[in-house]
């Protein structure tokens, strides 16, 4: 990032603009929406610019610019339209100390203007450093799209009420309330007038106020197998808000970056440079952060429900009477037969799939194994590296063919994603060159591929 966007203070601070055709006309429309106190100096001046002046609302100064002109002036642009002139101004106004922009000059400005939208005091500034006008533009029009009109009045009325809701403790629960206000009871309001939001505010305030203050609540959210475009809208929501979120060692970095910049992050994947958090660790955790007020969100790998110990979980919070919820994603085994373009399910093929995890295998008993080894059998292999060595040599001895399709599928969703294609008799050597998080398609080869199979085998 070599621009850093920051917010200028501009009420009863001085910006000057250099220039008085079209380009100083299009920067003066975005700088007259400010408090600040604008100069306009060029010899020759629009008639635009020149009716602002008549309205009052800037001063115009007939000459060349000079030293001092910038003088205690926080902005300045270089609108001239003209290299040489545009180059003395920037040298002028520097020496003032005023930062300057040289309009349609990247290279020259000291600072640049993003693309806005404004819901005023809402405003989102985009900026692309130059590198790509037509997305910010793109950027601009879908945001003008999802934010409504009444964004700026809700959000004005808002901050005349911050004084009232400053009854409600700071954290959580005055954070609660704002959320509410801004989702639901505000948006709500705004089609009436200011009257209407001021007295809902009012009662969704004594509301608050007299709610229990133990609201703590945990969300069991799957976060999908990665790609954070597979987290489902619940999902993100409750990430959107949570002040504390306890994650696997599966949740990837991107979807952790999706979480308030607020919000405790902790690794149970991990606990410094030691092993992995225990089970009743991780169940204290959720205990001790679901009590204290907080939104707290447990975020898994794919979807909770499956291999994820989540019932231990519910029952440490069930017992701690703490409120929970199960929010539910994208496993890894349906991202993994979705990127080798099939379906876990065929008719004539197999009328049902198996989840198995590589652990339980080395349990399983022979008729699990016969089981497995009927033709058109599926299976989706969870945690199933070193449980390869067991399909290899138990399934054959059940009557299954080595030369089963295999499908290994590494980093599932991910950047790094890859799809191994295999059968039975080679799977051990190919699942060993898996270094991330893999999961084995057991009977199903990549869409492609099948046509090919069974005489090629690739790695
Ligand atoms: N609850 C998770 C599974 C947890 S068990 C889910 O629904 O996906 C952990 C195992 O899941 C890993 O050993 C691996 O076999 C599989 N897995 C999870 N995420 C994966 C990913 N992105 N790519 C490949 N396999 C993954």
């Amino acid at each position: 990032m070599n621009h850093f966007p920051i917010f200028v203070a501009l009420e009863g601070r001085r910006v000057l603009v250099g220039g008085g055709g079209d380009a100083a006309v299009a920067k003066l429309r975005l700088l007259l929406k400010t408090t600040a106190h604008i100069t306009v100096i060029a010899e020759d001046f629009d008639s635009i610019i020149e009716g602002w002046a008549a309205e009052g609302k800037l001063r115009l100064i007939h000459r060349a610019p000079e030293p001092g002109d910038a003088l205690c002036c926080v902005l300045a642009y270089a609108a001239y339209e003209d290299d040489g002139r545009d180059a003395a101004f920037f040298r002028l106004a520097t020496a003032d100390g005023a930062m300057v922009n040289v309009v349609d000059n990247l290279e020259q400005s000291q600072f640049i203007t993003p693309a806005m939208v404004d819901r005023d005091p809402v405003v989102v500034a985009i900026g692309t450093e130059g590198a790509a006008p037509v997305l910010a533009r793109k950027i601009k029009a879908d945001l003008e799209e999802q934010l409504p009109v009444t964004t700026g009045f809700l959000a004005q009325i808002g901050k005349s009420f911050r004084k009232a809701a400053n009854a409600l403790p700071m954290g959580p629960k005055r954070r609660k309330f704002w959320a509410d206000y801004y989702d639901t009871v505000g948006p709500r309001a705004a089609e009436g007038d200011e009257q209407t939001v001021q007295s809902a505010l009012e009662t969704l305030l004594a509301q608050h106020l007299n709610t229990d203050t133990a609201c703590g609540h945990v969300d069991l959210v799957g976060a999908g197998p990665g790609d954070p475009d597979l987290l489902t809208l619940k999902a993100r929501k409750s990430i959107d808000k949570a002040d504390v979120i306890i994650h696997d060692r599966l949740v990837s970095k991107e979807i952790l970056e999706l979480a308030r910049r607020e919000a405790l992050i902790i690794d149970a994947g991990k606990a410094g440079f030691g092993p992995a958090m225990s089970q009743s660790e991780i169940n204290d955790l959720l205990v001790e952060h679901g009590t204290s007020n907080a939104h707290v969100v447990r975020l898994k790998g794919g979807d909770p429900t499956l291999f994820g110990r989540l019932d231990e979980e519910v029952d440490a919070l069930e017992s701690a009477s703490i409120s929970w919820a199960i929010i539910p994603g994208i496993t890894a085994a349906s991202a993994a037969v979705a990127a080798i373009g099939q379906s876990l399910t065929k008719r004539q093929r197999n009328g049902s799939v198996r989840f198995l995890t590589g652990h339980d295998m080395q349990g399983f008993a022979d008729q699990d194994w016969k089981t497995l080894a009927q033709p058109g059998e599926v299976a989706a292999i969870y945690m199933g590296k070193r449980a390869s060595r067991w399909l290899q040599g138990r399934l054959p001895m059940h009557g299954a063919s080595p030369q089963t399709s295999v499908s290994v599928v590494e980093n599932v969703s991910r950047a790094d994603q890859r799809i191994l294609t295999t059968d039975l008799a080679t799977l051990p050597k190919v699942v060993a060159t898996a270094t991330g998080p893999a999961l084995i398609l057991f009977g199903l080869a990549p869409r492609q591929a099948a046509a090919q199979l069974p005489q090629e085998v690739a790695l």
